[in-house]
Parts: C-alpha cells; sequence; structure tokens
C-alpha cells in the first residue's frame, strides 16, 4: 500500500488522446476528469501505472475463476494485490511494464471477465487553503470584530434558525468523511466528542469485531493500512469541520457536545490523490460499520463500474452518498465528473454558490446531472495541526449538504437514503443563479430541511437502483440486493454473519466484503491445489486425534488483514474451516477459534495442510500447547465424532 501511494504521488501518468476510449463490458466509455479550481480544460482520466481491477463472472469460489487467477500468475506474471471474494471482483498487478490499455485489450473478451477497468487516480475537490492557517483564538477574535466572518454558513442557509429548531434528541447518525483523514487531536473535535469509536473494538492487536481491520477505534487509513486516519493534507479536517459545523458552532468555547459522529477514512494522501480501489474499500467499510452518510469531496478518473457497484451498496443499505460536482467550471450533462455523475438513487452532486448566492465560477453545473448548490468560496472551517483555514471548491459545499443529512437523519433516524436527499432537495431555496446550473435550481435551506423532517413520515422505501440508467448496465447489476447493514461481529455473531452469506449471490456476501493483502494470495498452484484435498494428511490427522462436529466461527490473521470463517471440525491437532477466503496450501495462518458457545476464544498458529474446491480447508496447529488442548477438550465434551 505504502508503494501503492508512492506511485500515486510520484507518477502521473496520463492517458494519450488517442487512447482514452476504452471497451469495459462492451459499451465505450470515455472518463474525462479535470481537477482542481484552476484546471479549466477536461484532461484525460489518470489510473494506476500497472494496475487493474477485474471483475470476473460467477462465484469467487468456481473453479474457472480460481483458474482465471492462477492462469494470470502464472502465464501473465499478473500479481493479485487484494479481492473483494463476495464480488468476485480483483485488484491486479500487471506484468512489470505491460501497459494497463494492452492488458485491457487483451482481456475484455475473455469469457471468465464481466469487466476489467483501470484503477483511477482521484483527486479532492480543492486547491487548498487561502492564506496561512491561524488558532481558534484569531478566529473568535475575527468573529467577534467583523461579523460577516462567519456569514456564509450563518446567514444564508439558515443554520441559526435550524439549530433553534432542533429536537433535543439523543441520535447521533455517523458521517463518514471518504477523504484525506481528520485532525485526531484538534481541539474541536476532541472536545466535542465529535470523533466516531468504534464500540466493537479494543485496542489489543485482535480485529474484536471481525470487521476485517485490526483496531479500528476511529476508522481507517487505507493509504498506509493502519488503524490511523490521521490527516496529513489538511483537506479532510476542513471538510469534516463543515460537516461538524452545520450542527453547532465550531468556534464556540467551550465547544458544545457533538451532534454528530465524524468517521474518518483516510485513502487520499497528503498530496489529496488516491485510488479507485482504497476509495470503493473505504465507502463498504463505512456502510458495514454504520454510517449513515457518505460526503465525498474527491472526484476523478474514468468511468469504474466497481465504484458504481460500492455506491449502490450504500443504496442498497439506505445511506446517503453526496458528491462533489468538480471545480473545472465544466458542464457535467456533456463532461462527467465521477463519482458526481453515477446515477444512483442515493446520489446528490453538489455544486459550489458564494455568501451572496452567485454561482461559484470555479464550479461544475448541470441542469441534468448537479442537483443543488451549497456554501463552497471561502469557507472557514477547522484545520490540520489544531488550526483554523478558509478554502474553496465544491470540497467545501458538499460536506454542508451531509451535515444536513446528519441533521435531517436526528429528526427522524429510519429515513433511507434517498428520503433524506428529497428532503435535502424539498428545503432547497430557488436562486436565480442556479435557474440553468442544476436540476433543483436551488441551493440548501438547513432550516427548511430540517423542518420537513420534522414533518416527514420514513417509509424506509426507496426506488430500486436503476443499473440501466448507468452507462455500464452489465457492470451495475449484480449490486442490486445488499444485505442489511452492518458487519460481523464478535465471537458467535460471526458464524451467524457467516451462514447468512454462506448462500447464493444474492446479498448475503456483501455483508463480509473483505479486502485481503497479497502474501496471502498466491500464486499460480493455488487452482490445482485447491482442487485437491490431501487425504494423507487429513487421514494421518484423523488417526491421530478425534476430530468433533462443531458450529463455531475463525478469525483468521494474514498479515495486516483478517478473514472470517466457520469451524466446521475441531481436534486438539487442527480445525476444518470453511471461508470464502484463499489459503494457500502450505502457509501458516495465526487463528482466533471461538468456542462453539462463543464465550471463549483461543489463539493458535497453524499450517494449510490441505483444502477442497468446496471453500473448506484442514489446518493442523503448529503450537498447539497443553493449555489449548485442555481448552478443546472441555469445548468437545459431549460432541459428535467427525466420521
Ligand atoms: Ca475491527
Amino acid at each position: 500500500v505504502g508503494a501503492l501511494k508512492q506511485r500515486i504521488a510520484n507518477v502521473v501518468y496520463r492517458l494519450r488522446a488517442k487512447s482514452f476510449a476504452y471497451t469495459i463490458g462492451g459499451a465505450i466509455c470515455v472518463g474525462l476528469m479535470a481537477f482542481g479550481s484552476s484546471s479549466a480544460n477536461a484532461q484525460s482520466p489518470e489510473y494506476v501505472p500497472g494496475e487493474v481491477l477485474i471483475k470476473l463472472r460467477g462465484k469467487a469460489s468456481a473453479i474457472q475463476s480460481q483458474a482465471f487467477i492462477g492462469k494470470s500468475v502464472s502465464e501473465k506474471s499478473m500479481s493479485l494485490k487484494g479481492s473483494w471474494p463476495g464480488l468476485n471482483l480483483h485488484h491486479f498487478a500487471l506484468k512489470p511494464g505491460q501497459k494497463v490499455e494492452d492488458a485491457i485489450a487483451e482481456l475484455k473478451d475473455d469469457p471468465n471477465v464481466e469487466y476489467i477497468e483501470p484503477n483511477y487516480i482521484i483527486h479532492r475537490q480543492s486547491d487548498g487553503i487561502e492564506g496561512n492557517p491561524v488558532a481558534m483564538a484569531d478566529v473568535q477574535a475575527a468573529a467577534a470584530s467583523d461579523v460577516t466572518t462567519f456569514s456564509q454558513t450563518l446567514a444564508p442557509i439558515s443554520l441559526a434558525q435550524a439549530w433553534a429548531a432542533e429536537s433535543n434528541n439523543a441520535s447521533s447518525p455517523i458521517v463518514a468523511v471518504i477523504d484525506t483523514g481528520l485532525d485526531l487531536t484538534h481541539d474541536v473535535f476532541v472536545n466535542s466528542g465529535a470523533i466516531w469509536t468504534n464500540a466493537k473494538e479494543t485496542l489489543n492487536g485482535i480485529d474484536d469485531d471481525a470487521n476485517g481491520y485490526i483496531d479500528d477505534i476511529h476508522g481507517w487509513n487505507f493509504v498506509a493500512g493502519t488503524n490511523s486516519p490521521q490527516d496529513d493534507d489538511g483537506h479532510g479536517t476542513h471538510c469534516s469541520g463543515i460537516v461538524l459545523g452545520t450542527s453547532q458552532d465550531i468556534t464556540a468555547s467551550p465547544i458544545a457536545a457533538a451532534r454528530v459522529r465524524i468517521m474518518p477514512l483516510k485513502f487520499l494522501d497528503s498530496t489529496g490523490s488516491g485510488s479507485t480501489s482504497d476509495a470503493i474499500k473505504a465507502i463498504y467499510y463505512a456502510v458495514n460499520n454504520g454510517a449513515k452518510v457518505l460526503s465525498n469531496s474527491w472526484g476523478g478518473g474514468g468511468y469504474s463500474s466497481s465504484l458504481v457497484t460500492a455506491i449502490a451498496y450504500a443504496n442498497d443499505n439506505k445511506v446517503a452518498f453526496v458528491a462533489a460536482a468538480g471545480n473545472a467550471s465544466s458542464n457535467n450533462d456533456s463532461t462527467p465528473t465521477y463519482p458526481a455523475n453515477y446515477v444512483v438513487p442515493n446520489m446528490i452532486s453538489v455544486a459550489a454558490t458564494s455568501d451572496s448566492d452567485a454561482f461559484a465560477s470555479f464550479s461544475n453545473f448541470g441542469i441534468t446531472t448537479v442537483n443543488l448548490g451549497s456554501p463552497g468560496v471561502s469557507i472557514w472551517s477547522t484545520y490540520k495541526n489544531n488550526g483554523y483555514a478558509r478554502a474553496s471548491g465544491t470540497s467545501m459545499a458538499t460536506p454542508f449538504v451531509a451535515g444536513i443529512a446528519a441533521l435531517i437523519l436526528r429528526e427522524s433516524p429510519s429515513l433511507t437514503g434517498y428520503e433524506v436527499k428529497n428532503l435535502i432537495y424539498g428545503g432547497a431555496q430557488a436562486i436565480s443563479s442556479l435557474a440553468t446550473k442544476t436540476s433543483t435550481k436551488s441551493r440548501i435551506n438547513v432550516y427548511n430541511s430540517l423542518i420537513a423532517a420534522k414533518a416527514a413520515t420514513p417509509t424506509g422505501s426507496q426506488p430500486k437502483y436503476d443499473a440501466s440508467a448507468n452507462r455500464e448496465p452489465a457492470s451495475a447489476s449484480s449490486s442490486s440486493s445488499g444485505g442489511a447493514a452492518g458487519g460481523a461481529a464478535g465471537c458467535g455473531l460471526v458464524a451467524k454473519a457467516f451462514s447468512d452469506s454462506d448462500g447464493d449471490d444474492q446479498g448475503g456476501p456483501f455483508k463480509n466484503l473483505i479486502f485481503f493483502g497479497v502474501l496471502v494470495l498466491l500464486a499460480a498452484p493455488i487452482a490445482v491445489a485447491m482442487a485437491l484435498r490431501n487425504r494423507e494428511i487429513s487421514a494421518a490427522e484423523h488417526r491421530r486425534h478425534p476430530r468433533f462436529q462443531v458450529e463455531s466461527s475463525v478469525v483468521l490473521k494474514l498479515g495486516d488483514r483478517q478473514l472470517t470463517g466457520q469451524v466446521s471440525t475441531i481436534s486438539m491437532g487442527g480445525v476444518q474451516i470453511d471461508t470464502d477466503a484463499w489459503l494457500e496450501k502450505g502457509g501458516i495462518v495465526k487463528m482466533s477459534i471461538c468456542s462453539p458457545d462463543g464465550k471463549e476464544q483461543i489463539e493458535v498458529e497453524g499450517a494449510v495442510v490441505w483444502s477442497s474446491e468446496q471453500k473448506s480447508y484442514g489446518v493442523q496447529f503448529s503450537n498447539a500447547d497443553a493449555g489449548i488442548r485442555s481448552t478443546i477438550s472441555s469445548w468437545t465434551r459431549g460432541l459428535v465424532k467427525a466420521s
């Protein structure tokens, strides 16, 4: 991941004009993206050199899928950087020196391939701050002497009225700010208690909630692969301050207790750039861990079926997705900006207006594809290093909308993302500068939307995601049936979540999306190894230790990733594990095995000694001491012996 970050930071690889039409899934996709408020002209999409995302047909466990991966590694010198097994979506590094467009041309017609696309590069939708960052005292002094300092956030969008009208309820919705991270030690966030805490996780080196991320107490850093989404750019902290500032005064001292929770998910690096594969990981993380609103002040790249699928997953889980329209002064109706242009019911595409309700000159627009205006010119907010700063961009306009969504959900927590969107639209005020710029011709009004939310009756319903509304229908259809939000959690629950997902491809698998690390996922012999069960070792194992049938869960630790599975038999010598993950035969895995009653847990290492095409693996303990054997013995007392 560090290497990826470096590559994104150091290499800006642009396709030549000639090659920016890709054939993906049978349709021509021309992706154009400009970024930064100074970029007036659309540019060809950037992507991470030497990487592709490939979705295979059918299930990940199918022999054909495994054979494709095995062949890609052994014959094409590709390497697997990770997989979403539930989607049969895989992130590959190409053979060194191979061009992305050549790989796409070679593999797009492979009968196993549903689609193949570049791993596009994404950028934040702001050029950075105006002037130097200042301390809170400076902002307070400025606000006291100059009432216009915060006029943008107080006057036109009726913030003060909204706060006065707000219900005094206990709900504090989670807004995921998918960005450059958050200054986790900033006084505003610390003293208000605004930073989301994962109540199911403890700082102990173990993935307590079995969501695939170790010690993810305050979100995740997808750039570095760590549990610290500390902001090394400042953009994410600025956006987070706007989300928080939509529900309270972020310059007050002492600061009031937060009414919303910010889940910081860092996927943009210190230069504000990141990859589509990391954006997708962040979206699944947010949805699976309880966020109801996703604030996305970023864009870039060409059309990505994988990214659409992730947004549709958020939609299916009733989560609102707010996206910046872009800062290229261009028309998104004719020159799409992604992700803002994806046609998913929970999507809100946001343009920027000034404090005098003028249309921001840098902002993208589109009477069909851009939805509404929101303040985005010289906005004061929090900044890294415990600071404050002003910044402009649709990046700033977006978190105001996410903030309103959170206030709406405080009034009525069971609203769907689509219903929240309609309440935001319904409360927005028509302004003349947006008459030809956005679909609602309106700019947000927090008070109006809040009042509308008080009167709203949640139906829980929303339109089905219409894949045909997007440009790549085949690619997105797999997303139409997500399960309920929330990942597996803890001993016992893991087994249930796993069995829920162990049926067909309709629904469950999305719950357990786990992106796993490079080293696990092996090399050429996998297809063969998976198909051949080593009966000799298995039989020897049987002779030494009686095996018992159990229904219990296991967490497998592989590098910095964790996977979940189900234990179907156990002995003092080893376990049989069922999992969607691929384990390399001969590989060593660290396991946390839950007792059948879910009350106890043992930590033990073992070697994968056999595997079968049924996603089943035999793991022989390599360090089971007397204590572990005694514990297993107590667990298996009275259980049925396996044949
Ligand atoms: Ca975790």
